[in-house]
């Protein structure tokens, strides 16, 4: 017998081997492979080894049951293939980091905890009991709203659903089979209640439910909800748990000890059996989408999740993508509408301050807006609470001669440094260098050094300034070491022992503090530069999100925007917060630039040390597709990318755009194995498909 065995390295290929006992496909072994040992999944069998090939023996089995399952596997399969990748890779990820047979191991022969069920190899499921069962007898042990099905949670508070949650929770939960909805429900509509209600409707047919969040840090209310809810039925899956306790989370998953996970992307892969039910929490974050290999879009996984399962999946948001949006449109996906916040509370009323008006008025450029600077001296008056967004963290934006124009960058990278006043340094943002301000222009010696653009610890600073009496919280990646920082911090400002919060994008996302009427966004200009496609949905996002912070409870909100272009339609837009405007308004310039939803779109990225080498290997793949080319494909470059340099290496960049997604894939296949044939040494070559970051 032979095997076919995914190794797990930047392989598109399988590698043969014979078999010198007997493995079950999934599980890992160890291979001699070029001179070295590598580790590889075993994933499929076969008679006869190919005649021309020297094949060796297999090393060693590291698993004695597959820890990839098979419904994982074929899972696995897609993702390798729809976004042209290799297979050894999308297992690895799909595991926890570090597990090991040993862990495993334990799963077989310890007996189950809490009536939960050993897991057995696949095809020896006959006669086990079955673990839906187990959760049936858990959920109405330990839930005790269950017995009131529809009746208001206990849990929840003492409210009936809205007509819109209860319309929505029916059409989800009367669904069999695969069900792919988009629910848009705008801020503080109840979409995280709708959520509850239909895992609760899950566990009690004895299924099992996965939500996904883009952060975990970033939503504890949400994952403290669950957990609140459905205690001991949770298990959660982050990236700040330990080596360890991620494994551990994971055994408690895959021995079927927990009917609910809550995770970010990688969770995606958690091992439930019996799945009825995928949650997609803001599925409209970027954050969903993994930067390195393989490069999955953790939404668009749980979609083929739920259809190979044959489960529920709804992405939720209320400020859908365009894709999700287009969709919806399409058909492909079933489209709920939550229209009302709950307790008919009303939308927050948007204010725009054009900074080029309060430029000409001060005479300087200011922080902070006479506009803002009253709103939030009003909210202080009257003990109420606000959040100031400034999606830039360090104090200054950059350091520039004022006698030469000289601007301090990165020696790495083609950006510039952040002035961080706290640690007295100069950092770069991608990739963490570090230096000393210098007190001296080291063009031209002189001592000019001006201080451009602000970031949110000048903020912080500044409202210390303007309001010495007020308590002030920051919320950034600089100010939050560990994600115990954080929930000290959003916890002081729920218990009202902070006034005013300020911080980066981490304080957009779907916080519900009910005190909260005053939201000032600083700097919301600077997205609408960027040269991605996207800048204007990622704004009206941002602003959206932002702007649902406000109001939230008995007191109406307010939120107040600076920009030096006022008149922009992101922000025209983002005042009344209509979204299908937006999105009418976004698919006009879609379509007439040839950009997703309405393409398929793949990224090329060409690196290397040396610019020289990395130019050229980008004009041979630009000419190879060329070669390729049909009616249906647009090439853009090669062309250096818009972040040229990064640690050190140039980058060079091609676009696909496809109007057929089929095209689009086959072209990507021979340009893999274009790339593989071609021995191109230390020039790296990556392919993106469905690409969210074009820098
Ligand atoms: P969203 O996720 O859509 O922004 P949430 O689910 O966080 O909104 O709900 C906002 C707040 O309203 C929460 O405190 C929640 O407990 C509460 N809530 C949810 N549904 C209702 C309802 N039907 N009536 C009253 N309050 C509700
Ligand atoms: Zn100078
Ligand atoms: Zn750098």
């Amino acid at each position: 017998m032979y095997a076919d065995v995914a190794v797990c390295l930047p392989l598109a290929r399988t590698f043969v081997y014979r078999l010198n006992q007997h493995v079950e496909p999934g599980c890992r072994v160890v291979v001699p492979f070029r001179k070295r040992e590598v580790e590889g999944f075993v994933i499929g069998f076969r008679k006869d080894a190919p005649a021309d090939l020297e094949v060796h023996e297999i090393g060693s089995v590291l698993d004695t049951i597959p820890l990839v399952r098979s419904d994982i596997f074929r899972l696995c399969r897609w993702i390798a293939n729809y976004y042209v990748t290799p297979i050894g890779e999308v297992l690895k990820a799909a595991l926890p980091p570090g597990i090991s047979a040993k862990h495993v191991d334990g799963v077989k022969h310890s007996p189950p905890r809490r009536g939960g069920v050993a897991r057995q190899p696949a095809g020896c499921r006959a006669g086990v009991v079955s673990s839906a069962e187990t959760f049936r007898q858990h959920s109405l042990e330990a839930s005790p709203c269950r017995a009131r099905a529809s009746r208001p949670p206990l849990g929840g508070g003492e409210f009936a659903l809205t007509a819109d949650q209860t319309n929505a929770l029916s059409r989800i939960t009367c669904s069999h089979g695969f069900h792919p909805v988009l629910l848009h429900g705008i801020t503080g509509s109840g979409k995280t209640e709708v959520y509850m209600q239909a895992v609760e409707h899950c566990l009690h047919a004895g299924k099992t439910a996965l939500i996904l969040v883009p952060e975990i840090g970033l939503t504890p209310q949400l994952t403290d909800r669950f957990a609140e809810r459905f205690p001991n039925q949770t298990a959660i899956l982050h990236s700040s748990l330990t080596k360890r306790q991620r494994i551990d989370e994971w055994l408690r998953i895959y021995r079927g000890e927990v009917p609910i996970v809550i995770g970010t992307r990688s969770a995606v892969f958690a091992p439930l059996e019996n799945l009825a039910l995928i949650v997609v929490d803001e599925e409209h974050e970027t954050s969903y989408k993994q930067e390195e290999v393989p490069r999955y879009h953790a939404r668009d996984t749980a979609v083929m999740r739920a259809k190979l399962a044959g489960a529920a999946v709804v992405l939720g948001s209320a400020t859908p993508s365009m894709e999700s949006f287009h969709n919806a449109e399409s058909h492909k996906y079933d489209y709920l509408m939550l229209t009302t916040r709950v307790e008919g509370r009303p939308l927050p009323v948007v204010e725009i301050v054009n900074m080029r008006e309060e430029y000409a008025a001060e005479g300087k450029q200011v922080v902070l807006s006479r506009r803002l600077l009253q709103a939030v001296s009003a909210r202080l008056e009257r003990g109420e609470q606000t959040m100031i967004l400034l999606n830039r963290r360090g104090y200054a934006a950059f350091l520039l001669c004022r006698h030469c124009g000289f601007t301090f960058q990165c020696n790495s990278c083609s950006v510039a440094m952040t002035y961080h006043r706290s640690i007295e340094k100069l950092l770069c943002h991608y990739c963490g260098l570090a230096r000393r301000p210098p007190a001296r222009c080291p063009e031209c010696d002189s001592e000019y050094i001006h201080y451009v653009g602000e970031g949110t610890e000048r903020l912080e600073a500044e409202l210390k300034h303007q309001f010495p009496d007020a308590r002030i919280g920051r919320i950034d990646r600089d100010a939050m070491r560990h994600i115990r920082d954080y929930e000290r911090v959003l916890g002081g400002f729920r218990a009202g022992d902070i006034d005013i919060l300020a911080g980066t994008q981490m304080i957009a996302k779907g916080h519900d503090f009910p005190r909260v009427t005053l939201v000032g966004v600083i700097g919301a200009d600077a997205p609408l530069a960027l040269p991605d496609f996207r800048a204007a949905e990622r704004t009206f996002q941002l602003l959206t999100q932002v702007a649902g912070r406000s109001g939230r409870g008995d007191r109406p909100g307010e939120v107040v925007i600076q920009s030096y272009f006022p008149d922009h339609y992101t922000f025209q837009l983002a005042i009344t917060q209509r979204f299908e405007d937006f999105y009418a308004r976004e698919s006009r310039y879609r379509k007439a630039m040839f950009y997703p939803p309405f393409t398929a779109l793949a990224g090329i990225m060409v690196a290397d040390r040396d610019a020289v080498r990395a130019g050229n290997t980008a004009r041979e793949i630009g000419e190879y597709l060329d070669s390729l080319r049909s009616n249906a494909i647009r090439i853009l470059g090669p062309a250096p990318a818009p972040l040229e340099r990064i640690k050190r290496m140039h980058r060079h960049q091609l676009l696909i755009k496809s109007a057929s997604r089929s095209t689009l894939h086959q072209l990507l296949g021979r340009l893999r194995e274009y790339i593989e044939d071609r021995k191109l040494g230390a020039t790296r070559v990556f392919i993106d498909v469905d690409p969210v970051s074009l820098l």
